[in-house]
């Protein structure tokens, strides 16, 4: 029978991007995927859906699998054919066990491929500034474990060596032992006030730095209720200038903060919360649906070209109308001498990916104000417009736009269905109070949302809410909820600054 084939990944230190490019491609191959604690479980995006998803769970103490258990399934599910991805905290290599997961699969006659992986000392390193190198005073880096194999007879730590190690000293799982570590350094003569540093839950949202002197730094982590996983980090280098601290320093650092679109939406959404910091949980709300087989689509996209004015209001809209004119092997020429609108900056931003400059955005992103700024901008008496949009739009901008004259047709591209996600840990975060933020972009999202919610259990808890703009939260508060801010700016970026004044 075909044998399988282990990969052997480095899942990073945590942050799930951190994983190398190579690693996510693997991870897409899979057809079994083994993962332990210190692997982000938001890596399984991007597994397939019909891989098979294994969890051990390896920690000291009861619950738990042992080393000999997870060697079993590895080499159980290789042999029965599957792409097995096993995927490890950090780096595979560095105190991960490896070479006997290795000897179990080249008994077993399996192939693997070991992929690198960002370590935690390193991820460390960067995300806090402590340089673990430096030409100054460290010309030399040891990564030392706390805690030695069980059962292990002796030790291989030469604590005299170490004590007179003149660069860094990096220790991994050095939490349990830190009193101890502490004293035996200064015991064999490392000044006891060598510059310490402990960094807990590094690359996330929750990242922290201790720093103490090495004599002190076992009492203040205990003060401050310090828990693993943690790096240690003892010598000059612990000392760093704070300037260098360049993550705790982003606006939305500590925030966590639920995105409620469609799943592309909330991934987009994701990355402008990062570039802030912050923490973005992603909640499916919605579905797009395009519209874009219906009839009277079809028959409005022969005739474009007849239209004085085509006026977009959502992204998502452009997107879906461009994707249409791509199946039909037709480009942006179908707009002729059409003139082109667009509700607000991000809209426009779609166009202008597909090379269309717009000929006019009004100053506030609304349809009202579209409508009214348009009617101000150009004579629309007896013109044509064309909206292209969804089609649970309000009437509004339509109203407007008749009102002056003009002879209006609108024309659905896509429509949102409400989507049912997992809400447990959405409810749970919202009742610790671990959540900090809602943000609504649509009022179809806060629909999507609130069939899922009580927004009862979201006044009351600490959780507050953001909405994009008028008509969102006009909605959000027909659902019973209080809205806490609305976007001076309606687009995703006037909505992550407004959360951003009210963190001031
Ligand atoms: N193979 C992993 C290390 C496994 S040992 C690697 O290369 O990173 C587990 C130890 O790694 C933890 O006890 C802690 O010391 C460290 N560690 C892992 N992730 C960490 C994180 N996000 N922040 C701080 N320390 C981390």
């Amino acid at each position: 029978m075909h044998k399988g084939f282990v990969y052997l990944v480095g899942a990073g230190p945590g942050r799930a991007d951190l994983i190398t490019v190579r690693g996510a491609e693997v991870l897409k191959v899979a057809d079994c995927v083994i993962y332990d604690k210190l692997a982000n479980p938001a890596l399984l995006q991007f597994v397939s859906k019909n891989a098979e998803i294994i969890h051990v769970p390896k920690r000291i103490g009861e619950g738990s699998c042992t080393q000999d258990e997870i060697n079993k399934v590895l080499v159980e599910k290789a042999l029965s054919g599957k792409t097995v991805v096993r995927l490890k905290g950090g780096d595979p290599c560095i105190f991960g066990r490896v070479a006997e997961e290795l000897a179990v699969l080249i008994e077993a006659g399996v192939d693997f491929e070991i992929v690198p992986g960002v370590t935690a000392a390193v991820a460390v390193s960067s995300y806090t500034g402590i340089m673990l190198t430096d030409r100054e005073y460290s010309s030399q880096v040891t990564f030392v474990t706390g805690r030695e194999a069980e059962g292990k007879e002796g030790t291989n730590i030469d604590w005299d060596v170490l004590a007179k190690f003149p660069g860094t000293i990096v220790f991994y799982m050095g939490m349990g032992t830190l009193e101890s570590t502490a004293r035996r350094l200064i015991e064999k003569g490392k000044s006891a006030d060598t510059p310490a540093a402990v960094i807990t839950n590094a690359t996330f949202p929750n990242q922290r730095v201790v720093r103490a002197p090495l004599v002190r730094i076992n009492e203040v982590c205990e003060l401050q209720k310090v828990k693993p996983p943690a790096i240690v980090v003892i010598g000059a280098a612990a000392a760093s200038e704070a300037r260098f601290d360049w993550f705790t320093k982003r606006p939305l650092f500590g925030r966590s903060i639920v995105v409620t679109r469609d799943i592309p939406g909330n991934a987009d959404f994701a990355e402008k919360i990062v570039r802030r910091g912050g923490n973005p949980l992603g909640f499916e709300t919605i579905r797009i649906k395009p519209l874009t087989d219906s009839n009277d689509f079809l028959r409005t996209l022969t005739k474009i070209v007849q239209y004085d004015w085509v006026i977009f209001t959502s992204g998502n809209g452009v997107t879906i109308f461009f994707d249409a004119l791509e199946s039909m092997g037709k480009d942006a020429r179908v707009f002729g001498s059409a003139k082109i609108a667009a509700i607000g900056s991000g809209t426009a931003e779609h166009l202008s990916r597909f090379g269309i400059k717009t000929d006019f955005v009004p100053d506030v992103f609304t349809g009202r104000e579209l409508g009214k700024q348009l009617i101000g901008f150009a004579n629309l008496r007896n013109k044509r417009i064309l909206l292209l949009r969804s089609q649970i739009a309000s009437e509004e901008l339509l109203d407007i736009l008749a009102g002056a004259g003009a002879e209006v047709d609108n024309v659905a591209v896509y429509t949102a269905v409400s989507a049912k996600s997992e809400p447990a840990w959405l409810v749970d975060g919202i009742g610790e109070g671990t959540i900090d933020w809602l943000m609504f972009a649509s009022p179809s999202s806060a629909d999507g949302f609130f069939k899922q919610f009580d927004s009862g259990a979201v006044n009351s808890g600490e959780v507050k809410v953001a909405s994009i703009g008028p008509v969102t939260s006009e909605r959000l508060k027909q659902l019973g909820v209080t809205v806490d801010v609305t976007a001076k700016e309606h687009t995703l970026d006037g909505l992550l600054d407004a959360i951003e004044d009210a963190e001031k």
